[in-house]
């Protein structure tokens, strides 16, 4: 079996899917391994590395897709590179594939195996293998790290001799995996913390970890497998005045609320924004699928009238890149050494299995995923 990690295409993307450790931990399942000269490059891993890894480094981007059994990669592939990969060939990368009906259909064509990483079901047996858990976690800190080094202030209480200087006050909503990194993040630096998320169970972990949870009636809130609902348009008005008043205090602001497979609900409107102080943050990590902020620009920073800027990145675990690729590989690797047929070394699709019935998208010329069938 062959494996391939190009390059990633987009220009600011830092992470890469394999680092040096994950070729090592392939080539010793007798795999053989090929990466596109540079793919390391943003991360801090140098090709060399990976040629000590027992790597092929190749410069012939497009003779390695033709030839490669699995490509691995961090985002989804230009929909011209789908034609490229060769028939009954695994592609594995961040999909998106609820916004990329077309895509989809060009693996479908191309007769390849798409598998997305976002759609690898969120069980115990799977964890090892959980991309979107492994980036979010680091996104979650990574966004507490770049509040700090933007802040007009420090985050601790700081009592001296000149006087008593205040704790920084985040106020974060959505206490998912990046949530809960965040406000653990915050903490350790001495930031006052406030927390909000529509699962009452998200609510009690915030408060284990030292935030205050904030504590709104919307009446019934439903989750399935640990991802919150959407909300009724009422519940969400009802949110969003309750938070206006937290946000007014705060100096950062970071929201992190996502619905799985929809839209981010916006809960940080206008009024909220003009009453906050001059100087102040909102980091949104919702911004890539249109954001939880109202005003936010993905990929931009928009710093409003009253002086409250709005930074809205798309990917903000790449500003750890060696990290986000570390953890990444080893998702990628973990799922390659769990499927692999140790007599013949190949990757069979079995599409009864419990993890590949959820994140195989299509098989053998077709869509296969049942969310994506109907
Ligand atoms: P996510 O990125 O989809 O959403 C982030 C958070 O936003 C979630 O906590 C969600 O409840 C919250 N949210 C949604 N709408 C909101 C609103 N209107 N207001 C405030 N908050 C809102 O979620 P995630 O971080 O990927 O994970 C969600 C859950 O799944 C967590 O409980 C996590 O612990 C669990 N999880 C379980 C496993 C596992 O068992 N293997 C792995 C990963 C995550």
């Amino acid at each position: 079996m062959k494996i391939f990690a190009p390059k990633e295409t987009d220009p600011d993307e830092t992470r890469a899917a394999l680092d040096p450790l994950g070729a090592k931990k392939l080539t010793d399942l007798g795999i053989t391994v090929v990466v596109e000269a540079g793919v390391g490059e943003s991360s801090g891993h140098l090709d060399q590395k990976y040629s000590e890894a027992g790597a092929e480094v190749t410069q012939d981007r497009n003779a390695a897709l033709a030839d490669a059994d699995v490509v691995i990669r961090v985002r989804k592939p230009p929909a011209a590179e789908v034609g490229k990969l060769k028939k009954g060939a695994i592609h594995i990368s961040f999909l998106d594939p609820f916004n990329e009906p077309d895509l989809i259909d060009a693996f479908a064509k191309a007769n390849a195996t798409a598998i997305s990483l976002e759609m690898v079901p969120r069980t115990t047996l799977a964890q090892k293998m959980d991309a979107l858990s492994s980036q979010a976690n680091l996104a979650g800190y990574a966004s507490v790290i770049l509040a700090a080094s933007r802040m007009k202030t420090i985050l601790p209480m700081m009592m001296t001799p000149a006087g008593t200087i205040a704790p920084a006050k985040f106020f974060i909503v959505g206490i998912g995996v990046a949530g809960l990194q965040a406000i653990a993040t915050a903490k350790r630096l001495g930031a006052r913390v406030t927390a909000f998320d529509v699962r009452p169970e998200a609510l009690e972990q915030a408060e284990s970890l030292g935030a205050k949870a904030l504590r709104i009636d919307l009446g019934e809130t439903k989750s399935e497998g640990g991802y919150a609902k959407e909300m009724t348009p009422e519940q969400i008005k009802i949110q969003i005045e309750a938070q206006a008043k937290v946000c007014a205090q705060s100096d950062v602001v970071i929201t992190t609320a996502k619905v799985f497979g929809r839209k981010p609900p916006v809960l940080v409107k206008k009024p909220a924004i003009d009453q906050m102080q001059n100087g102040s943050l909102i980091i949104d990590l919702a911004a890539e699928g249109g954001g939880n902020v109202e005003g936010i620009v993905a990929g931009e920073e928009v710093t409003t009238k009253n002086g409250v800027t709005l930074i809205g990145l798309t990917n903000y675990e790449g500003l750890v890149p060696q990290n986000a690729t570390q953890v990444y590989s080893a998702n990628i690797t973990n799922m390659i050494e769990h499927f692999l047929d140790e007599e013949s070394k190949s990757f069979p699709i079995d599409l009864e299995d419990e993890i590949l019935k959820g994140c195989v998208i299509t098989y053998d010329g077709k869509i296969v995923n049942e969310r994506f069938t109907s």
